[in-house]
C-alpha cells in the first residue's frame, strides 16, 4: 500500500519542472510519476548522468523526454539533444510522445532519422534545422559521415533500449555518433536488461552514472 506521503512525493508538481510542462502533463491526464520516473527525473533534472533500468511499459520515454525537455533551450534553434533508439518503430514512439510532452513549448522541433526510408527529405529537414533529433544508429551515423548533421552543439545523448542496439550489432555506430557528440554533455541510457556490455559501455561514455533500477512488482 502506498502512504499519503509517497503518493506526493511521486506527484509530477514536486518536480522543478516549468509550469508549461507541468500543466501540460495534467492535461494529458499524467499525475503521478512512474516508479522509474520518480526515482531518475530528479536527478537527471539535476544534470546527472542517469542509467533507468525497467521493463516495457514503465514509463521511461516521459521520464527521459521531460530531461530532455527540461534542459532544451527553445531560442537556440541547434540540434541539443539525440535519442537513439533500436527500430523505427520505436523511434516514431518516442518522437510521438516527446512531442506530445512538449505541446506547451511552441516551435519545438523534433526530426527523426530513420532507415529505410530516402535521404533527400531527411537531408531537406536537416537543412531547415531541428533542436530534437530521434533515430536509429545506422541513419544518424550515416547523417554524420555525410556532414548533413552537426553534432557539436548537442549536449543531451539519450540511448534507448541500449540493450537492444548492442545486441542488433551498433555498437560500432554508437560509438562513432558519440564520437562526434562533446563529452561536456548529460548522457542517459535505458534499458530493460543490464548486462556486463552495458555496463561496460556506460563506464566509456558517461560520467558517474547513478544506476536506477526497478523491478517489475514495484
Ligand atoms: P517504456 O519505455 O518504459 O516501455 P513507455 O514510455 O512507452 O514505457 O510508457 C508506456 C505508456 O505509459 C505510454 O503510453 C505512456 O504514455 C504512459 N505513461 C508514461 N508515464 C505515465 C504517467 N506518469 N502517467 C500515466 N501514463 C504514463
Ligand atoms: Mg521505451
Amino acid at each position: 500500500m502506498t502512504t499519503q506521503s509517497q503518493a506526493n512525493d511521486s506527484v509530477f508538481s514536486s518536480l522543478p519542472l516549468s509550469k508549461g510542462l507541468l500543466t501540460n502533463l495534467t492535461t494529458l491526464g499524467y499525475k503521478q510519476m512512474t516508479p522509474i520516473q520518480a526515482k531518475t527525473l530528479p536527478l537527471m533534472l539535476e544534470g546527472k548522468d542517469v542509467i533507468g533500468q525497467g521493463k516495457t511499459g514503465s514509463g521511461k520515454t516521459a521520464a527521459f523526454g521531460l530531461a530532455l525537455l527540461h534542459k532544451l533551450q527553445v531560442q537556440r534553434f541547434r540540434v541539443q539533444s539525440v535519442v537513439l533508439c533500436p527500430t523505427r518503430e520505436l523511434a516514431d514512439q518516442v518522437a510521438l510522445e516527446i512531442r506530445k510532452l512538449a505541446r506547451a513549448i511552441h516551435n519545438i522541433k523534433v526530426l527523426t532519422l530513420c532507415g529505410g526510408t530516402p535521404f533527400g527529405p531527411q537531408i531537406g529537414s536537416l537543412e531547415h534545422g531541428a533542436h530534437i533529433i530521434v533515430g536509429t544508429p545506422g541513419r544518424v551515423e550515416e547523417h554524420v559521415f555525410k556532414g548533413t548533421l552537426r553534432l557539436d552543439d548537442v549536449n543531451m545523448l539519450v540511448l534507448d533500449e541500449a540493450d537492444r542496439m548492442l545486441e542488433m550489432g551498433f555498437q560500432a555506430a554508437l560509438d562513432n555518433i558519440i564520437g562526434r557528440i562533446p563529452t561536456k554533455r548529460q548522457t542517459l541510457l535505458f534499458s530493460a536488461t543490464y548486462p556486463e556490455k552495458i555496463a561496460k559501455i556506460s563506464e566509456n561514455i558517461m560520467n558517474s552514472p547513478t544506476l536506477i533500477e526497478v523491478k517489475g512488482s514495484e
